[in-house]
């Protein structure tokens, strides 16, 4: 099969969450099976090209009343041969930034719009006619919408397109004159397609128009048909739900690996954990913190953001404190959290610390450093951060939501199975008591402690399984537009 995935993130190149983690894996897991699977991103500012080649002639892409002329740069995903193709064009990808910051983001329309319709020259320039056209959350939501309009005749006439939501939660809405400006026909202004209060809302449209829609959890898949977890699109999803299916996360395994992971003072793995002590260690000296091997760590890293639940960590810090715990925290994003950090972390007294800032390196060495990983999401819908941890042999105590409720498995004080610790309510007395929970078996059972640390090691998490279901979703939408 023949399949072009359509993003604004994609690892190395581009990340500002989960989205790009996927997109920088999924395909290569899809290429491990035999599929000619391809990936198309804006070259934004920041992503230098000169270790990739450019198509000899520029790219018109059409958008508003005229062209946009774009360069197309040519790489690959790294250790594989996926071709990763980058859209350049100054006026719109140029800037620093992936999204547009500021109320609104109005020109957040026009640049992804652009990337969109790019899909479409794009794959008409190379002579290569995409069989299923994987889009991710809003940014190029406005693909299906495409594929059903202005492109539904011609070349792209048994073209599909599946469309993976990442997260309900960010739903931008732009003015009418969007519709123009990305090539949308304006009946499409109605409440069951784009149309959302009187705003264009891409992510609607496309949740509407996309063969068939993907979510990266079951239990995810389920919660955003629900009033609750539906983010306003609860309806539109009910709606499809017969062409909704929930498929877990995998992780890179090249890239997540405590075997070989290029950022770790020390390695380890299920067999010979040692290494992790040294991990830890040597965070503890790095942050500042005692170094004193027995006290548990608590690691945390996360965007700074309403849905993971940091402010009930913050609001707990003294009492996971006086339980004689140490914590450190990475993360970026809502300027509030992030000076309520820093002034936390200012009068640290060898417990606490915090990192304010965006650090690969730090987040990998907190996963291997800690005991313990903490990850109470308001709603999760899969979350990467409890993989890497498992992976790690750091257990993670997470709310029992979306893809944290189906990728963690609950201690079980009659069995000792598990692989971490569950809570239901978002307090800060649930969040206390269910550490407490998790410190008294690492403290008064350290070998049912060490089991499931193992276990969470040796559990599979990799893109192999994913990747098939996505094979399974990809021919079922061949089949409904064939
Ligand atoms: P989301 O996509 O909602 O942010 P996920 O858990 O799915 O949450 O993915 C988050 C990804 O971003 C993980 O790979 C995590 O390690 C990474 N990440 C989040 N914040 C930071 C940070 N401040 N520094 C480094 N990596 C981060």
């Amino acid at each position: 099969m023949r399949i072009l995935f359509v993003s604004s993130e994609c690892v190395p190149f581009a990340k500002a969450g989960g989205l790009g983690d996927v997109v920088g894996a999924l395909p290569k897991a899809l290429h491990a099976l035999g599929h000619d699977v391809r990936v198309l991103l804006p070259r934004y500012g920041f992503i230098p090209h000169h270790e990739m080649s450019q198509l000899p002639a520029p790219l018109g892409v059409p958008l508003g009343a005229g062209e946009a002329w774009c360069g197309v740069w040519q790489s690959h995903l790294p250790s594989s041969e996926v071709p990763v193709y980058f859209l350049d064009h100054q006026g719109y990808f140029g800037g620093a930034e992936i999204y547009e910051k500021g109320p609104g983001a109005p020109h957040d329309a026009a640049r992804f719009g652009l990337l969109s319709r790019g899909a479409f020259q794009l794959s008409r320039y190379l002579g290569w006619i995409p069989d299923v056209m994987h889009v991710h959350d809003w940014p190029s939501a406005w693909v299906p919408l495409l594929l059903n309009g202005p492109e539904s005749a011609g070349e792209f006439a048994q073209t599909a397109s599946v469309l993976t939501i990442h997260n309900m939660a960010h739903q931008p809405k732009f003015g009418p004159e969007a519709l123009a400006q990305v090539g949308i026909p304006e009946h499409e202004f109605r409440a069951d397609s784009i149309e959302d209060f009187g705003r264009v809302n891409p992510f609607k449209g496309g949740c509407y128009h996309a063969t068939m829609v993907t979510t990266v959890s079951p239990r995810y898949a389920y919660e955003i048909r629900t009033e609750d977890g539906g983010a306003g699109l609860h309806q539109v999803m009910d709606h499809r739900g017969a062409d909704l299916v929930g498929i877990l996360n995998g992780i890179d395994e090249d890239v997540w690996d405590p075997r070989t992971d290029r950022y770790l003072p020390a390695h380890f793995s299920a067999e010979d954990l040692s290494g992790k002590a040294v991990c830890k260690q040597w965070l503890q000296q790095e942050m500042g913190l005692d170094v004193r091997p027995e006290v548990p760590l608590f690691g945390v890293v996360s965007r700074l953001s309403h849905q993971k639940g940091l402010d009930v960590i913050i609001d707990v810090i003294d009492r996971l404190l006086a339980m004689d715990a140490q914590i450190v925290m990475l993360g970026s994003g809502d300027p509030i959290l992030e000076a309520t950090l820093r002034s936390r972390s200012a009068w640290a007294d060898g417990r606490f610390a915090a990192v304010v800032g965006y650090n690969e390196a730090l987040a990998h060495q907190i996963e291997a450093g800690s005991d313990f990983f903490l990850m109470p999401s308001r709603f999760e819908p899969c979350g990467l951060n409890q993989l890497y941890s498992q992976r790690y042999g750091t257990l993670p105590i997470v709310r029992a939501v979306g893809g944290l409720d189906d990728t963690v498995q609950q201690y079980d004080a009659a069995t000792g199975q598990g692989t971490g610790f569950k809570l239901w309510d978002l307090s800060a007395d649930a969040l206390v008591h269910t550490v407490a929970w998790a410190l008294s078996v690492m403290r008064e059972q350290p070998q049912r402690f060490a089991e499931m640390q193992r276990r969470a090691m040796l559990k599979p998490c990799g893109w192999d399984v994913a990747a098939k279901s996505y094979v399974d979703v990809y021919r079922w939408s061949l089949d409904r537009v064939r």
